[in-house]
């Protein structure tokens, strides 16, 4: 079956090219020590040979940053950059990247006073004199505080697309158009919704895919295929990402489980017959990339599934995230959140901080406040 798509325009990313009714590229991302050369290739490597046109690295520090000469030189995948506050890193790693992914919702946090137009302008131009694309990557989970303002606080979606399309329409007005954009969410529907929103207003513009935050396979495919196969049906989607919590040795299943949902997309093999539904138990989790402190993150990941099994039918989300970076920020929106440090792993309840616990000592915490918090529905 010949797939309906947008009629987005071509951008090239070093020797793959998206949009323009190429075939959709599947992306994965890196969970190595960036600054750790050797591992982080030979992981880029692999996620390539397991079918990724595209691998992103995330950069946080000058010496992630000088890792990326070397990660070049030692493969050959196309590869793409994920910039978090400090924008101006894209000047240092550009020269061995082919994207560079920024993020609307964090070029607030350095040189406050400067016009985010600057700063864009400033991206643009480091990408153009690399020959480079960009992503704007618009997450909800840190989505631009300017914009949160002017929407009703139920409404997740529309501070998400005003944000891509006010940095689209900027883009466009620097005069740089090798460019895509993602809407991510960790709620399938309002992934789907975002997207379709953006879609209509700027068809032109090649979309990347994600379900943000899944959590583990199988519940994380799932989520996936379900914003996924509808987004497809719309003509939607350019270049895919299926976000899974999985440990460093079994990366490679994000891209496997990439390439099937395509593969039965395309065969009329459409899975996802229900609907996401908020009203049940919703476990969120993050895929863990270079920002990790504890590797015991995956596992605990696996045990807060494990202590909720018997909890299905409460809607109840509860959202499990690898680093300090960026677990206090999205994990807000959950009923129940952790975020893990080197030592400690911090809940919260909503955005309320509860206690910092060891390890071996978050669980039956965890256990207690979702009791309570059911408890505490059912009286009120
Ligand atoms: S929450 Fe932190 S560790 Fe997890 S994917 Fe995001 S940045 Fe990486």
């Amino acid at each position: 079956m010949k797939l309906k798509r947008n009629p987005t325009r071509s951008v090239q990313i070093g020797n793959t090219s998206i949009g323009a009714g190429k075939p959709i590229v599947v992306q994965s991302m890196c969970t190595t020590h960036t600054r750790n050369a050797e591992e982080t290739a030979s992981q880029v490597t692999e996620l390539s040979k397991s079918g990724a046109g595209i691998v992103r690295i995330a950069v946080d520090n000058k010496r992630d940053a000088q890792a990326l000469e070397e990660i070049r030189d030692k493969c050959d995948a196309n590869l793409t950059v994920d910039l978090q506050e400090n924008y101006r890193l894209a000047a240092v790693v550009a020269k061995h990247v082919d994207k560079i992914r920024y993020n609307p919702g964090h070029l607030y946090h350095h040189e406050r006073k400067k016009p985010i137009l600057e700063k864009v302008q400033f991206l643009a131009d480091v990408a153009s004199e690399n020959d480079c694309a960009m992503r704007v990557g618009v997450n909800s989970g840190s989505v631009d505080p300017e914009k949160k303002h002017l929407f009703d606080e139920n409404d997740a979606v529309s501070p998400m697309v005003s944000s891509a399309l006010e940095h689209a329409e900027m883009l466009d007005k620097i005069g740089f158009y090798r460019y895509c954009v993602s809407l991510k969410s960790s709620r399938p529907d309002r992934v789907i919704e975002a997207n379709k929103m953006f879609a209509k207003q700027r068809p032109e513009v090649p979309l990347h895919l994600g379900v943000t935050e899944a959590g583990m396979p199988p519940d994380g495919i799932i989520k996936t295929r379900i914003a996924f196969e509808q987004l497809f049906a719309e003509g939607i989607g350019d270049t895919i990402r299926v976000s899974l919590t999985l440990p460093e040795a079994e990366k490679y299943r994000e891209v496997v489980a990439g390439k099937e949902i395509l593969e039965d997309f395309a065969a009329g093999r459409v899975r996802s017959v229900v609907r996401f539904d908020p009203d049940r138990l919703n476990i969120i989790s993050c895929p863990s990339c270079s920002r990790v402190e504890n590797e015991a993150f995956i596992d605990l990941a696996r045990q807060v599934k494990a202590i909720t099994e018997d909890l299905q039918d409460e809607a109840i989300t509860i959202a499990v995230m690898g680093c300090r970076v960026n677990g206090p920020g999205e994990t807000d929106d959950a009923d129940l959140g952790l975020w893990c440090g080197p030592n400690f792993v911090n809940l919260k309840k909503g955005e309320q901080k509860v206690g910092a616990y060891r390890y071996n000592e978050i669980l039956p915490e965890l256990r207690a406040q979702i009791d309570k918090l059911i408890e505490e529905r059912r009286t009120s």
